[in-house]
């Protein structure tokens, strides 16, 4: 089957790494983005690109009419620390959507789909070390409570309807392209442009709040990893854990220092070190790499040194 491919949600941090990733796989013409705002205007501006609500069933219907769409990765939701703020927006957005391209998979008209599920999944309850694939998720957010139904959902469509969709658990994904869209980990990307501006940063969580991290190449190589294996070596139809690195706002500074000495740090914890003291500090994703061949390739310097030179460019280009 060729691919041809709706992303849902491309404007955003991790969709419009997707967008470019996928088109220079399949094909421009084969990739068609996504979204409910023109919020990304290199996105907008670099093929087919519909204004598409995906919490309006009918709009995702035509999209997919239109275009003879096949797969379907849906990158729209409401983050972590927004959906604190907007419990009942969160929930309808983030479920609505995902029962949408379910239904529509369900029905036909969608042959595969990817959907993120995140750490958030996980509550006060799981084990914060070494996370297993198994284990207790008693989610405290409205957010890790979508991403935990919305699993359950992957997997029951899949074993009662034969649902080919396919999922990742993401860690906080780091990247200099976008700001990411109001998240837990928000700090991880912050810091960069922070380091390299005004040489210090107020940070939003405690110095030794752990969590686990990736780099946004590693995530979309694991993105597109998932989506291209044989059907048959997709165990897990929920979603399954993915790791890459974990460390703590303290770490990642001493990171940063190896190339700005002069780079200062503070903490003031805020609503969100709330939401960090519930998740992981790592996750064993072991099953991933069995059964998918997971791996990843970044550690905390070399997404230092990508993040600082990368940020210097275009702040250069900027001026
Ligand atoms: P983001 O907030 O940066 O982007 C989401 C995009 O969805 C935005 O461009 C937004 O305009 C769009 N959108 C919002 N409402 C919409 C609607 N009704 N119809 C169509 N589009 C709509 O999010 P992201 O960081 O790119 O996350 C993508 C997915 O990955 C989400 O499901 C998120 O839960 C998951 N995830 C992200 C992270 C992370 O660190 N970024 C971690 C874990 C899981």
């Amino acid at each position: 089957m060729t691919p041809k491919i709706l992303i849902i949600g491309a404007c955003g941090q991790i969709g419009s790494e997707l967008t470019h990733k996928l088109r220079s796989i399949h094909g421009q013409d084969n990739v068609i983005a996504s979204d409910i705002s023109y919020a990304n205007l290199d996105i907008v501006n670099s093929g087919t690109f519909e204004i598409l609500d995906a919490q309006d069933y009918t709009s995702v219907k035509i999209c997919i009419d239109k275009h003879r769409i096949n797969t379907v990765y849906l990158m729209a939701a409401m983050l972590s620390a927004t959906g604190e703020k907007y419990p009942m927006k969160a929930w309808d957005l983030n479920m609505d959507s995902l029962f949408h391209v379910l239904n529509l998979a369900k029905e036909g008209f969608i042959k595969k789909l990817f959907w993120p599920s995140s750490i958030a999944v996980f509550g006060p309850t799981t084990p914060v070390e070494n996370t297993p694939q198994y284990t207790i998720m008693e989610p405290s957010t409205v957010y890790g409570m979508t991403k935990q139904v919305g699993e359950r959902w992957c997997e029951y469509y899949n074993k009662q309807y034969g649902v080919d969709v396919r999922s990742v658990r993401y860690p906080g994904i780091i990247s200099w392209k976008t700001l990411p869209g109001g998240g837990t980990t928000d700090y991880a990307v912050e810091i960069y442009h922070k380091a390299l501006v005004d040489k210090s940063y107020e940070c939003f969580l405690s110095e030794e709040t752990a969590l686990p991290m990736m780099y946004m190449d590693d995530a979309i190589k694991a993105t597109i990893d998932i989506m291209h294996a044989e059907p048959e070596a997709i165990k897990i139809r929920s979603s399954y854990n993915l790791s890459a690195i974990s460390f703590t706002p303290k770490e990642m500074t001493e990171s940063i220092q190896k190339q700005i000495p002069e780079f200062k740090i503070t903490y003031k914890p805020d609503f969100r070190q709330k939401i960090a003291d519930t998740w992981p500090n790592s996750i064993d994703d072991s099953k991933a790499r069995e059964d998918w061949n997971w791996e990843h390739s970044f550690s905390l310097d070399d997404i230092t040194s990508e993040m600082l030179s990368n940020l210097k460019q275009v702040k250069e280009k900027a001026v």
